[in-house]
């Protein structure tokens, strides 16, 4: 990934793709003082783009650090990096973190650096899958409590436990891995948001120890445009027996059914395929 042609936004100014390095004495890197967005460009126009730099601004206040821009400013490097790199429909990766200026626990004296990266990532999961319905393995590392880690903002530390579950997924065939909180409720995907279909109404959990999702809130106002009831509430992985259907929420994944979390199984609902022809319609410009 780190061999190719282009340009990534770096402190201020473009740089070529393969020189955008840092040391490895980085503080961000030690001690996971790191925090990131995923955004993406449909048809030219970010989707969003204010709300994403403004959570990347209030992830780094979380971690008790500032970024050295505004949203204003952020919301402009994106455009131009974009535009540099020719796309006009890409993944958009802006990353803050702390430098090598100090080295220890202790974050005193150093400075906060910023990078934006973008690149054509056309659809996270095969498109076969999307098709079907993803299928889902039950996570072994659960999401942390709000006291025990900084689960309110999208920091990179938080992904040790979602690479760990899928991976665990992967080698086990699955697409993708069902994370439930430190109480035991139904929690999040590894990089999105869930919901569940019951009797014609949404079901998702509460943003307590889960990413709140753009996309999640995205879905939830598709849904309440076409009269269709959302519950935002705890929910018991026990209950999974119950619903008839389920999908994910997120920048990358965008809506996707899902055919399988574990030992129940779903089929794809015409809520879902519903919402997923708003949701394509909506970034491109045409809802
Ligand atoms: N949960 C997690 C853990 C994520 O990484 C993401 C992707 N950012 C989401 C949910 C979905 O968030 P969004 O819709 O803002 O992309």
């Amino acid at each position: 990934f780190d061999d190719r042609d282009g340009f990534i936004w770096y402190n201020g100014k473009l740089i070529p793709w393969r020189e955008a390095q840092f040391h490895v004495l980085t503080h961000g890197l030690h001690y996971a003082s790191s925090v990131f967005e995923g955004q993406r460009a449909y048809s030219g126009k970010v989707f969003k783009s204010r709300e994403h730099s403004e959570r990347l601004i209030n992830s780094g206040r979380i971690l008790g650090f500032e970024i050295p821009y505004s949203a204003e400013q952020i919301d402009a490097a994106i455009e131009e990096t974009v535009k540099a790199n020719g796309l006009t429909d890409a993944y958009i990766r802006p990353v803050a973190w702390r430098g090598a200026e100090t080295m220890g626990v202790a974050t005193k004296g150093s400075k906060v650096h910023l990078a934006i990266a973008t690149w054509v990532w056309p659809s996270y999961f095969s498109p076969e899958a999307r098709e079907k319905g993803l299928r889902l393995h039950l996570a072994e590392w659960r999401r942390p409590a709000p006291h025990t880690a900084p689960v309110r903002a999208k920091a990179a530390g938080l992904y040790m436990i979602a690479s760990m579950n899928k991976d665990a997924a992967s080698a086990e065939g699955f697409d993708d891995a069902l994370m439930m909180d430190y109480k035991g409720r139904v929690a999040e995907a590894t990089g999105a948001n869930i919901f569940f279909i019951k009797d014609g109404k949404l079901h998702t959990p509460t943003v307590e120890c889960v990413l709140d999702g753009i996309t999640r809130q995205t879905a939830i106002e598709l849904a309440e445009r076409r009269g269709i009831e959302v519950i935002v509430r705890d929910i018991w992985p026990e209950e999974m027996a119950d619903f008839d259907g389920a999908f994910l929420t997120g920048t990358a994944a965008e809506i996707a059914p899902l055919g399988e979390i574990g030992p129940y199984k779903y089929a794809v609902q015409e809520l879902c395929k519903d919402l997923m022809d708003d949701y394509t319609n909506l970034v491109n410009g045409r809802l």
